[in-house]
Formats: structure tokens, sequence, C-alpha cells
């Protein structure tokens, strides 16, 4: 075993987090908090994850829900497709495996939504098998012991990453040692200012020896990133208000949305009563910002505006709460329903 996965796995059981709400034994509470945590922070993940837990609290119930209701769950936390493929696997995971989370590596790459981090991920944590996980803590943590200059996000980079990460695998504690290093990068390893002084491992860490933590790792220039503007309608009846699902390929595709200028033409919005214009906002996507603009229209009697009943939904406050909906069409129900 390496002198690194020992020293991590040391400091892991006495220094690492020990408490999460997953950190359970059941592989179904690892794989939900694995995808939960791509992309997003531990600790906006928490509520999700007991919210989620206690709705679908197994396989099977999740297998038999609907799949509005795993996004309304969703509602919030970003990256839908992640909603869409837990739903998929599940179905997957009762159909072929008897509800079991596969412990096998390949049989859980082969399952919409887990690519090889992951799958080490759950290998290692729910089934203290070996598992490389690369999260962007751990390529941190690496790539800064090991003084890796070379752009985080090259695919050369990546392959080099991979490499280094196995060699350094330990031969037991695998669960404790891919918790330890998610947790060095999480706590003591952090982006920027890494508490060294604390580190585990730093008496080989090549940027602590030679003052490079602030510069490792290094990142190619982005590409820019593009802006969006939507026109949302908001057509609100009594203490109802208008959704429509959006059916489109994208970031918010099966979730529900506000009309826009393409589904009420200007015909149809001369029937409406205008009431005003809301504040726009901005929403941030990772390679996106959008620019949002809404238009509010009173209508009195709903049923006198004709609509495809398939597509739409008219939802009160507490009803459009168990909607999948994203989060600036959330916070706008929020602020003026
Ligand atoms: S010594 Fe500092 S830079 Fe090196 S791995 Fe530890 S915390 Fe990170």
């Amino acid at each position: 075993m390496s002198s690194f996965s020992k020293k991590i796995i040391s400091w892991q059981k006495i220094n690492g987090r020990n408490n999460l709400p997953w950190q359970t034994k059941s592989p179904y509470h690892v794989w939900i908090s694995e995808i939960m945590l791509q992309q997003t922070q531990v600790k906006t993940v928490i509520p999700y994850f007991h919210k989620f837990i206690n709705s679908f609290p197994s396989v099977r119930f999740l297998a038999k829900s609907n799949l509005d209701d795993v996004l309304a769950h969703w509602s919030g936390l970003g990256y839908y497709n992640r909603a869409k493929n837990i739903y998929l696997s599940s179905k997957i995971i009762l159909e072929k495996h008897n509800g079991s989370i596969p412990d096998n590596y390949h049989e859980l790459l082969d399952l919409p939504g887990i690519g090889e981090s992951t799958a080490g991920a759950i290998m290692s944590l729910a089934f203290d098998k070996s598992g490389v996980i690369l999260d962007g803590n751990v390529k941190r943590v690496l790539l800064r012991n090991s003084g890796n200059k070379s752009p985080v996000n090259l695919s050369k980079t990546q392959k080099d990453l991979k490499k280094f990460a196995t060699e350094l695998l330990p031969k037991e504690n695998f669960n404790s040692y891919s918790q330890g290093i998610m947790d060095l990068g999480s706590l003591i390893c952090t982006p920027t200012n890494p508490e060294c002084g604390k580190c585990p491992v730093k008496r080989k860490c090549v940027s602590f020896d030679l003052g490079l933590q602030n510069v490792i790792p290094f990142k190619k220039s982005k590409n820019q990133i593009k802006e969006k503007s939507i026109k949302w309608i908001l057509i609100s009846s009594k203490d109802k208000v208008l959704l429509k699902r959006n059916d489109t390929k994208g970031i918010w595709q099966n979730l529900w949305l506000f009309p826009n200028e393409n589904n009420f033409n200007q015909k149809k919005l001369s029937f409406l009563e205008k009431k005003e214009t809301l504040p726009s906002m901005t929403h941030n996507l990772s390679h996106r910002k959008l620019s949002i603009s809404i238009e509010k229209y009173f209508l009195k009697d709903k049923d006198k505006l004709s609509i495809d009943r398939r597509g739409y939904i008219w939802v009160n406050k507490t009803e459009s709460v168990k909607m999948g909906v994203p989060k600036p069409v959330k916070t706008i129900l929020e602020n003026h329903l």
C-alpha cells in the first residue's frame, strides 16, 4: 500500500466526515447521493437527499413512481438530466438486478448517468471494493500533490490523473480511502488558501514544497459564457397560474415553465388583461447566462382561454411545490403568486 493512501486512511478515520446522511452502508443511499453530488456541493445536497429518501425510500419505490414526481423532488437542484437518469436506472435495477444496486463496476457503468468516477465512488463507498474517484476535490489534491501543472480540463491530464489515482489505491479500506481523499480536498486542500499545515500528505507534496498551491490546478481559459434571453408570460387567474411542460430538448426538458411568446400569439394575448412587467432576473448556468423578463397577465375566467390540456396545467401555490420546475420558475412563483 502506498504511504499516501495509508496516511489518507488514518487521517480520515479521525478528521474526515463520518456523519453524512448517506453514510448508512446502504448502496441505494450512496448511489442517490453520488448522483446528487455531481456538480453540487455537500451542504446544498443534504436537504434534497433527506426529502428524496423520505419520498422514495428504496429502488422499488422509485421505479414504481412517476418522472414528474421525481423531477418535483429535484426542483432547484439543477442539471435535471440527473433526475431523469436516476428514474430510468431504477427501472433497470429493478428489472435486471432484482432491485439491488450492482456491486460490479461494469454493470454500474451500464446504468444511465453513471460514469467512471461515479461507478468508482459507488464501488468503494457502498461496497468497500476498489474504485477510483476523480471528482473536482480529488483531482485538485492529486494535481497539487504531484506538482502537475497541465491544464486540468485537457483530456491528456484526465488520463494521467486516472493512471496516478489507480497507482495510489490501497489494497484494503477502500471506503475510508475514497472518503478520505474527497474530505481532504473539501476540508484542507481547498481551491484557495489550502491549510497545508494540517495536511497528512504534505511531506511529499510538490506544491507545498515549491509554493505552487495557488497555481495548481492550472486551467486553460474557458470559452466565453454565452447569454440567452427568455421572455416568459405569467398568466394568473384568481389563485392559479398557467404552466407549460417543456418538451424541447435541453437543460429543462420535461420540466414545467411559464409559457412564452411562441405559445401565445398577439391575438391570444390581447384577450388577456395585462397587469405588470415584473423585475427582470438573471440565472447563471455553468455555460450560459440567462436574462429572464416576465410579463404578467390576468384572466378573470381561466376556462375562457383555449389551451391544449395535455401540455398545460393551472396550479396554485401549494400545487406548484409538487411540480418539477427549475429554480427561476420556483423563485417567480414564490414571489408573485
Ligand atoms: S500539502 Fe497543501 S497543497 Fe499539498 S495536498 Fe496537502 S493541502 Fe494540498
